[in-house]
């Protein structure tokens, strides 16, 4: 059986602090020995204040952190941001400030390892700070996901893969989520964090995980040894069948998701949270794959009003999909895998995934005779 800590928290220091230290003792926090050295992996993506709901909150992390340090044990805060610098990030979200005068290492992820995660990806490079922590506190963010429906802690842990390395992933599992959620699935077994405790404080919904995406007030604190029943107890507490999480669908298909969860805490159900329009990416006889892909399936779009020319898009798509076209963002459908970074990175929220009128259409008479 697997525990799972819920509590009502704000952002008050004093508040969270002492509702972090009672998780954290709750869920086996008296494993950090002294001396250890301790990752803290929060989600740092990019630029954001934590009124924007992208990060994981610097009180959040200040916590942890503290937590960490009276157990006389080494604490690091890392993570691999997909666009801005660590630094630029440590400093717009509040955690360097918040961390100021407290004796912890923070760096961006650079040095990796391989390792190996096993079939059908083998070996990966994963950043070795997070390879040879003594324990690791996963510390995720409430948030919807375009691609991946919501981005919790099993997800969080992507961030392990160093910069651009991420992006070359999202190319080898191309337009399948499936296999993009077993990659997923298989990273996190191979960190397993010791615990992750969820930032659902101020979450994020709507079309997440970047600017795109609405703040949420939720007021929740939750924290476990395993991710998989923080992120199964969010999809509950969302009304969502755990099966539409791809992570958790591909988790019980592998045999490695613990079913029995004990909840510790008032349970609330959380009424009307807008979640992101996920299409199928294949569907239909294989002769048609090509021209669904080009035409029907779910795609992103800019918004041209909103849209700043920054070129963070076109800089970080793994296909190379993104191109400028008389002074207008320009998609190639054909070599898009609709991994949807873009709408992730994208500064001003300029980006959607929208599905086409068509496609909606014939998806739906597809499903129904094939
Ligand atoms: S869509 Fe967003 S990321 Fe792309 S160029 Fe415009 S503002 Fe920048
Ligand atoms: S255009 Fe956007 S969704 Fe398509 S491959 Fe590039 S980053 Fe991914």
């Amino acid at each position: 059986m697997t525990k799972v800590i819920l509590r009502k928290s704000t952002y008050d220091y004093d508040v969270v602090k002492a509702l972090f230290f009672e998780t954290m003792d709750a869920i086996g926090g008296g494993l950090i020995g002294r001396g250890n050295r301790v990752l803290i992996k929060p989600n740092l993506l990019s630029p954001a204040s934590p009124g924007d709901a992208v990060l994981t909150h610097p009180t959040i992390v200040k916590a942890a952190v503290e937590y960490v340090l009276q157990k006389g044990a080494r604490p690091q805060v890392s993570d691999s941001p997909a666009i801005g610098s660590f630094e630029k990030i440590m400093k717009d979200s509040g955690i360097r400030g918040a961390l100021a005068g407290l004796d912890v290492t923070c760096r961006a992820f650079e040095n990796f390892l391989r390792t190996n995660i096993g079939e059908p990806f083998n070996q990966i490079e994963m950043a070795e700070d997070a390879i040879n922590a003594d324990l690791i506190i996963n510390l995720p963010k409430l948030k919807t996901h375009s691609q991946m429906l919501l981005t919790l802690g099993v997800k969080n842990m992507f961030g392990c893969i160093v910069g651009y390395r991420k992006a070359e992933w999202h190319m080898r599992t191309g337009i399948n989520r499936a296999m993009f959620a077993k990659l997923l699935v298989l990273i996190y077994q191979r960190i397993r964090p010791s615990f992750t405790i969820l930032d659902g404080i101020l979450a994020m919904e709507g079309e997440g995980p970047g600017k795109s995406g609405r703040p949420r007030e939720l007021g929740i604190l939750m924290g476990s040894r395993d991710a998989f029943a923080v992120d199964s107890t969010v999809c509950r507490m969302l009304g969502l069948d755990a099966e539409r999480l791809p992570t958790l669908k591909v988790a019980r298909e592998m045999g490695i998701m613990e079913t029995d969860i004990e909840i510790d805490g008032a349970f609330p159900i959380v009424h009307d949270f807008i979640l992101p329009r996920i299409s199928p990416l294949l569907y239909g006889p294989r002769k048609l794959h090509g021209f669904i892909r080009r035409h029907l399936l779910q795609r992103p779009v800019s918004h041209d009003p909103t849209c700043q020319m920054c070129g963070e898009c076109w800089k970080t798509c793994p296909a190379g999909a993104i191109s400028l076209r008389e002074k207008k963002l320009s998609f190639d459908y054909d070599r898009c895998i609709r991994c949807f970074c873009c709408i992730e990175v994208c500064p001003y929220g300029a980006l959607h995934a929208r599905e086409t009128f068509p496609g909606r259409l014939i998806r739906k008479v597809i499903a129904r005779h094939f």
